[in-house]
């Protein structure tokens, strides 16, 4: 018999042994003898109140045989000499096209501008410590996409899009812990991830897929409103009557290249700001209701923030405790600010994006003349601000979060774990009115929701400028571009997804789209 019962566990509880068999037998009123074994199906950390509670969702199996924790079959075949179907970028959205395509007897080659997760991190260091950005190999390409050198947290609203369960379970099944199966907030981290996507590279080639790294798509040859051959950096053509496009928010080469084209896009509505980062036990502090240390048992604390100021949200975004800021930029000449996490989250700093909702509708009307790319160009003109007032390298600009909203100089900042280095800036003068005095005002409010968090020892960072694509390239009811047959605009860079999981989600879907009469 298996049996599901809620069960609320108290930190000290928590350290005894087969607290959750003696829970469930209480609750149950059996003996712990009859208990095969307690499944965890979710658990939480209820840390409202002084007294956190860690609720959990069980499955208690009486007398009966506790199942694998994974039960899902992931069923590739072999298509080295199936139909192909052409993937464009490595990211979430590429991968789960390819192992989709894979399952459905078709053969992806996928091509990939960056590097390999190993070689890709010389490039990193080089932008770390050189201030160096190779723009094909850096935070936001190469194998795995911006999903590698992530924070790698699972959470995603987009519920409805697909299965969310299939996905995590293809993360297990490729080496992510299946603790991931039950936490409320999954995260795998920085550290885990490069695993992770290396084990789904060689899934897919193993059963028969290409994957082409350091092969950048230059063009597409289209004839009668048709995809006929994509053109790589190389001077190589390869002719493709199927592409599933998933460059990224990143590739703006990309996006100026369909435009060019005369391929319909349209400017789409995202956000901006600067990203905040305080001491992890301030966090803490204020999260679990301690004046030392967290307990041991509790995992760095993080937070969701909102506030409406001026009829725009502004929020937080991509919180990352116990986690690092790193340059996230793809050109040299800009500054791009973003977070990451190792899988312990045991940094000392908490970093979050706080930014500011942009209606392109409405809130760009000095970029008008860029049509649909007016929200990449306003994106762009940020990060070149944060370039020059950083100094000219990778350097970010920054300022003590009080002065910011104070509107002064810093006189000093606050240690970062920012590997480039940190340069005192007015921030509050240098970014558009706009964002900079509803970020101003968003963080006072903060302060009033969080005791502690509006402080002197937290700085702000310029900029958070890529949350989510500026740009949407359509698509109509079968995935399909509506002007383009055969090219299948796919999940951030199109503006169909908004992190790991609904990237990976809708990669599943357009591989499933692009492969219907091949
Ligand atoms: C530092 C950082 C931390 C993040 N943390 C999280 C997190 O914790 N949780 C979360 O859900 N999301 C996070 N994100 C966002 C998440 O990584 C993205 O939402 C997700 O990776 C989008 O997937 P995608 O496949 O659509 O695009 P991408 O991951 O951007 O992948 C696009 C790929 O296309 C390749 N490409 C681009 N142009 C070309 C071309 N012309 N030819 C060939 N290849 C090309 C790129 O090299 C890249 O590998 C983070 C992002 C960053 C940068």
């Amino acid at each position: 018999m298996v049996k599901e019962l809620q069960l609320r566990v108290t930190l000290k509880e928590e350290e005894y042994d087969n607290i959750l068999i003696t829970k469930s037998a209480q609750a149950l009123d059996i003996d712990k003898e009859d208990i095969t074994g307690v499944k965890v199906l979710r658990k939480s950390i209820d840390a409202r109140k002084p007294k956190i509670i860690i609720n959990y969702k069980v499955a208690v199996y009486i007398r009966e045989v506790l199942p694998k924790t994974s039960d899902y079959k992931f069923d590739y075949k072999d298509v080295s000499k199936a139909k192909p179907v052409h993937i464009i970028g490595f990211g979430p959205a590429g991968m789960y096209a390819a192992l989709r395509c894979i399952e459905l007897g078709f053969k992806p080659i996928v091509l990939e501008r960056g590097k390999n997760v190993k070689d890709r991190r010389r490039d990193l260091k080089a932008i770390n410590q050189d201030h160096f950005v190779n723009e094909d190999s850096n935070y936001c390409f190469g194998e795995g996409g911006a999903g590698t050198y992530s924070d790698g947290k699972l959470y995603t609203r987009s519920l409805k899009r697909g299965d969310v369960r299939r996905i995590f379970e293809n993360l297990v099944f490729h080496g992510a812990t299946d603790q991931i199966l039950v936490d409320a907030h999954p995260h795998i981290g920085t550290n885990k991830l490069p695993k992770v996507v290396q084990n789904i590279r060689e899934t897919i080639l193993k059963h028969g897929g290409e994957i082409y790294f350091e092969t950048r798509v230059t063009d597409f040859t289209i004839k009668n409103n048709k995809i006929q051959a994509i053109q790589l950096q190389n001077g190589e053509e390869m002719t493709a009557n199927r592409v599933i496009l998933a460059t990224g928010h990143s590739a703006r080469d990309i996006f100026y290249l369909l435009h060019k084209k005369e391929i319909a896009l349209e400017a789409k509505s995202f956000a901006m700001g600067v990203r905040v980062e305080h001491p992890q036990h301030i966090i803490d502090s204020i999260q679990y209701h301690c004046s030392g240390p967290r307990h041991e048992l509790l995992p760095a604390a993080s937070y969701s923030l909102v506030q409406q100021v001026n009829e725009r949200g502004v929020y937080s975004f991509c919180m990352c405790p116990g986690g690092f800021i790193v340059p996230a930029a793809t050109a040299n000449g800009e500054v791009v600010v973003n977070g990451m996490s190792p899988s312990k989250r045991n940094n000392l700093y908490a970093n979050s994006g706080i930014v500011v909702e942009i209606d392109v509708n409405r809130d760009l009307p000095k970029y008008e003349q860029f049509g649909p790319l007016k929200g990449l160009e306003y994106q762009k003109n940020l990060e070149r601000m944060a370039f020059t007032a950083g100094g000219r390298s990778q350097v970010a600009p920054a300022q003590r979060l009080t002065d910011f909203v104070e509107g002064r100089l810093s006189v000093d900042l606050n240690p970062s774990s920012y590997q480039p280095g940190l340069n005192s800036a007015p921030l509050h003068s240098l970014l558009p009115k706009f964002l900079g005095s509803r970020l101003r005002k968003g963080f006072s409010a903060f302060g009033q929701k969080m005791k502690g968090y509006y402080t002197h020892e937290a700085n702000v960072v310029g900029v958070e400028s890529r949350t989510s694509s500026p740009v949407c390239i359509p698509r109509n009811d079968d995935l399909e571009h509506p002007q383009i047959k055969g090219l299948y605009p796919c999940g951030e860079g199109g503006g169909y997804a908004g992190g790991i999981v609904s990237a990976a989600m809708d990669g599943e879907r357009c591989a499933e789209a692009a492969i219907k009469g091949l």
